[in-house]
């Protein structure tokens, strides 16, 4: 499998005035492979925005590389910059908020064609209304304004946009969040069929657990500016390894009642820390059910403790065990 994405232990810090730092993404890495779908889910505040926002270059990393399609995008200039601007684009989550009120929708879309000089005059309109019929909409909604559409349907004019200039990696930031639930499945249905249609990889931010094993290939865990945990989809599901993940996993409603995977729910004590000064060790050790004394004192190390499942816990580091066991 080609890797399309490589996040390598990047951290994105923010000043919060008076020398005060927010660590909001701290040491994270991964991989996106070509065509998938990861799902990258955590409470808000978590850094899952921060790490779109960060990978698309709206934020500057603060330390660590951002590398797509084999080259890192820090130093991007001239032809380099435009093509990555083309190739990566964005799906927000409030989709009224991401629409211009004062451009028609038919404008909207081809802004991209515009910016990147892909179609002028007849050509661009032909672009726009085929845009249109792919996201599930029609010509005459070309010359309207985005305060005529429904949420769904304006979802779906954001889809189209970032369409117009034939990307290859869509970041989408909580797509569906802010639509009917009775709504948020089209929406998705729409994004697999696109994707297996154009061959598009996806990045996928939601809080929504359920949503996110449905459209994901595998799925990352956030806590507190880090990642905890990463596996394929359904190993995750079925083979949680980090309490967080657990106690994530056991408030998600299980569609069979008879299911034996059914799960005791997991009550987390306490609030999220603040990530201005998040808590030494383990970031989630303040909530961990299976805290232990080193989790106090030694930052667990992100690892593959299975072929392709990764979790950073010092329960799965025999290291760790041993010296626990030693004090
Ligand atoms: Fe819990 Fe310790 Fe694992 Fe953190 S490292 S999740 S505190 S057991
Ligand atoms: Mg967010």
């Amino acid at each position: 499998v080609e890797k399309i994405l490589e996040v390598n232990q990047v951290k994105k810090h923010f000043s919060a005035g008076r020398g005060q730092v927010v660590q909001a993404v701290d040491n994270i890495s991964f991989e996106v492979y070509k065509g998938e779908t990861l799902g990258l889910v955590g409470e808000s505040g978590c850094g899952k925005s921060t790490i779109g926002r960060t990978i698309i270059r709206l934020y500057e990393a603060t330390e660590g590389e951002i590398r797509f399609k084999g080259k890192t995008t820090k130093d991007l200039k001239g032809r380099d910059l435009k093509r990555f601007n083309r190739e990566m684009q964005m799906i927000f989550q409030d989709p009224y908020a991401s629409l211009n009120p004062r451009m028609t929708v038919g404008d909207i879309i081809a802004e991209g064609l515009d910016i990147h000089d892909l179609a002028k005059g007849r050509e661009r309109r032909k672009t726009v209304v085929e845009l249109l019929r792919t996201v599930g909409l029609n010509e005459e909604h070309a010359d309207r304004f985005p305060h005529e559409f429904s949420g769904g349907q304006r979802q779906r004019i954001g889809i189209a946009r970032a369409l117009a200039v034939d990307p290859d990696f869509i970041i989408a930031d909580e797509p569906i969040s802010a639509l009917d639930v009775s709504i948020q499945a089209q929406v998705v249905n729409l994004m697999k069929k696109l994707q297996r249609e154009k061959g598009l990889t996806y990045l996928f931010i939601a809080h929504d657990l359920s949503m996110v094993k449905y459209i994901s290939d595998r799925v990352g865990v956030m806590y507190l500016g880090n990642l905890v945990e990463l596996a394929d989809s359904q190993e995750l599901y079925d083979t949680p390894l980090h309490p967080y993940t657990e106690a994530l996993l056991s408030a998600v409603p299980i569609p069979d009642p008879n299911n034996e995977k059914r799960r005791e729910r997991i009550i987390l004590k306490g609030d999220v820390p603040s990530p201005i000064n998040p808590p030494s060790g383990c970031r989630f050790r303040t909530r961990c059910p299976k805290a232990m004394d080193i989790c106090a004192n030694e930052v667990p190390t992100w690892q593959e403790v299975r072929p392709m499942h990764w979790v950073s816990c010092h329960l799965y580091q025999e290291e760790s065990l041993k010296k626990e066991e030693g004090q």
